[in-house]
């Protein structure tokens, strides 16, 4: 398949979308970019065309690493126990259905709500910040030592971020999280402006893909259950709750984010994507055209049987 070609083919979707403007440093962002990274696991081979090199703000695709960072520390079935796997039908940011549902954890780990207290649940190791862990966990899993936090978005973030900030005292208060608040947010915050390519989360979708074994060097990441838990809540939660119609026209764990990037884990192939332009759910629309096309042309549905 041309990449160069699929570029071309849905460049006109984005039009259908605008940049995130809640952050104010996303707003800046020119919303005429469409990148792609196939990685290609039995080949050990990754093809990129359009803006691949970009650096852009991982946002929400960070939960997928927090998540993945949080069993390396604590093991799955503790996480388990802290979090659930389900859609809210509520916006990602929501602030009412625990309230409403009187559940006694957040649906599942990539509301706002779940990633915040995810990172909470990462303690300061050998002097290292939660945040330096994560950070140095994510230049691993993406295979890009110059991964970086982005200062200006990461003040944007601060400074528009008082949703996030009463969802993790609500959690508090709930006594659902129990560590600092103030480092859990600083956490957060930190993960979501930190600047990554496309080439780095098709290789983040690889080591998905490939059972948790790093494709370029074989080296196991992470394990093969955290692989697998962490695949299929972003089949069924990693689009917002627009997840239940992705699953139907794309059939493939994927995780975006509001500043553009997705990752995606298909059986052989790790994707990485970027397109700043959403639509009103917050996904990515020429980007997620691109994956569908990806999807049907290489047949990577996973419920092809
Ligand atoms: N930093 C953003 C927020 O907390 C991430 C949202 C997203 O990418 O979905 O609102």
């Amino acid at each position: 398949m041309n990449l160069e070609d699929a570029i071309q083919e849905n460049w006109s979707r984005i039009d259908e979308g605008q940049v995130a403007t809640y952050i104010p440093a996303l707003a800046e962002v020119d919303p005429y970019q469409l990148g792609v990274c196939l990685y290609n696991v039995s080949d050990d081979k990754l093809d990129c065309a359009g803006a691949a090199d970009v650096r852009f703000a991982i946002e929400s695709v960070s939960k997928v690493i927090s998540l993945l960072y949080a069993i390396e520390c604590l093991g799955l079935k503790a996480v388990e126990d802290c979090i659930g796997t389900r859609q809210t039908g509520f916006v990602f940011d929501t602030i009412l259905n625990m309230e409403i549902t009187k559940e006694d954890k957040p649906a599942n780990p990539f509301v706002n709500s779940g990633a915040i207290l995810i990172s909470s649940l990462i303690e300061e190791q050998d002097q290292q910040s939660p945040f330096d862990q994560i950070l140095d966990f994510t230049r691993q899993i993406c295979n890009d030592p110059q991964i970086t936090l982005d200062e200006d978005i990461y003040q944007s973030e601060l400074r528009t971020g008082d949703r996030n900030r009463s969802l993790a005292y609500y959690l508090k208060a709930r006594e659902i999280l129990t560590n600092d608040v103030t480092t859990s947010l600083e956490t957060y915050f930190k993960q979501c402006s930190m600047m990554v390519t496309c080439r780095d989360l098709a290789n983040l979708g690889a080591v998905l893909a490939n059972d948790g074994i790093a494709p370029w060097n074989n080296e196991r990441m992470i394990s093969s259950d955290a692989a697998t838990y962490v695949k299929s809540v972003m089949m069924t939660t990693g689009l917002y709750n627009e997840s239940g119609t992705y699953s139907v026209k794309i059939g493939v764990p994927t995780k975006s984010g509001v500043g553009g990037g997705l990752v995606a884990a298909a059986p052989n192939y790790g994707i990485g994507i970027f397109s700043p332009s959403l639509d009103q759910a917050g996904n990515i629309v020429a980007g997620l055209a691109l994956l569908e096309q990806l999807s049907k042309e290489l047949d990577l549905g996973i419920f092809k049987y």
